[in-house]
């Protein structure tokens, strides 16, 4: 499917998945939203890459890559906006534009400027609710959820990003739907408005609702997503839960401080694990088992003062999983400015 480096390093699915292979079933719960090898081609540029991916209620799913990694061309197929190349993308079950009130089942937000700038917050979704039938009370309580009451008659063109985040939020709730996806939605935000934005997708999928949502952002998506779907280049790099990814990512190491430092370095090369010497009594070894250490230490008379599993970071695990994509680009950038010299 994809180049070998991306291959090795794929996380899969865990067990409860796998023991579903083929299904869109997991832990009881029917899949919302599937790609099934869902591929873009925009000319000579390949933008998404036989994506197959499911995604689940009650659950908030990051949807993360960094710039360019297809993100935006992969939910504008998921909403019928641009058609595949290849593949499909189904919504509970069916092609979006086959829904009778997609308003109803999807609320997305793509594009934070997408209102006339010469209509307030209020009457862009009075509007919006007259046209799909839903009542002026409705628009108050999102407008509420939002924060976006005390100037629901401003004009929204004078809005900033993040009101304007908001306001795309405020539409996507409008139809009461189960599903939400979610572009970048915290671009542009001040630290409240982030706060706000994950409290609020948290308590959505505490609801059983199904959040999908992107970032190129992996420190904001550790805090706030469950599950995580990883691209790169437009091909999945990872689809498994946040503890699963950096667990995957083989970057996990264990401390030990120990008074016969030597003695247990040698003991742990003879095992093949390696380690290095942060001082004379503390080494970082190679490995996520604090097990395995502790009982070859015991096995050679080795005394340990500590033992503690240090575990990579979430932004450590995907810049190794992204690292080639963003090599890629880099290349491709050095090689453009080369070109126009
Ligand atoms: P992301 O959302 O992850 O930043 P995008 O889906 O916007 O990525 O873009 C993926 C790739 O497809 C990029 O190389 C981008 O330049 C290209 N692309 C996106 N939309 C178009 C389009 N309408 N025409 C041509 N190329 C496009």
């Amino acid at each position: 499917m994809t180049v070998g480096t991306v291959e090795r390093r794929m996380v899969t699915g865990q067990a409860i998945r796998q023991a579903h292979e083929g299904s869109n079933i997991m832990n009881g719960q029917t899949a919302s939203i599937e790609a099934r090898g869902l591929t873009k081609r925009f000319g000579s540029t390949l933008a998404v890459d036989e994506l197959s991916f499911e995604v689940y209620p009650g659950q908030v799913t990051g949807f993360l890559g960094p710039n360019g990694a297809g993100k935006s061309t992969t939910l504008r197929m998921i909403l019928g906006l641009d058609r595949p190349t290849a593949g499909e993308a189904l919504v509970n079950g069916r092609p979006f534009v086959e829904h009778e009130r997609p308003l109803f089942e999807v609320g997305a937000l793509l594009d934070p400027k997408a209102f006339h700038p010469g209509r307030s917050a209020r009457s862009h979704l009075r509007t919006l609710a007259l046209s799909n039938g839903i009542s002026g009370e409705r628009v108050e309580e999102v407008l509420d959820t939002v924060g976006l009451a005390g100037v629901g008659d401003r004009r929204a063109g004078g809005f900033s990003l993040g009101m304007g985040q908001r306001l795309g939020i405020a539409s996507a709730l409008l139809g009461d739907p189960g599903i939400l996806i979610l572009d970048e939605p915290v671009n542009g935000l001040d630290p409240d408005g982030i706060l706000w934005i994950r409290n609020l997708l948290r308590s959505l999928a505490s609801e059983g609702r199904t959040v999908l949502v992107s970032s190129h952002l992996m420190s904001e998506m550790a805090l706030t997503a469950d599950q995580l779907i990883i691209v790169g280049q437009g091909a999945l790099l990872a689809d498994d839960s946040v503890e699963n990814v950096v667990e995957a990512s083989g970057h996990n190491s264990v401390r030990v401080r120990t008074p016969q430092a030597d003695a247990l370095v040698m003991v742990l090369a003879a095992e093949g694990l390696s380690s290095r010497e942060d001082n004379a009594s503390q080494l970082m070894v190679d490995t996520g088992s604090t097990d395995r250490i502790g009982e070859l230490a015991a096995h050679h008379g080795i005394t340990i003062h500590e033992l503690t599993l240090v575990q990579a970071s979430l932004e450590e695990a995907y810049m190794e999983l992204t690292h080639d994509s963003l090599t890629y680009q880099a290349e491709a950038f050095t090689s453009l400015e080369e070109s126009a010299a």
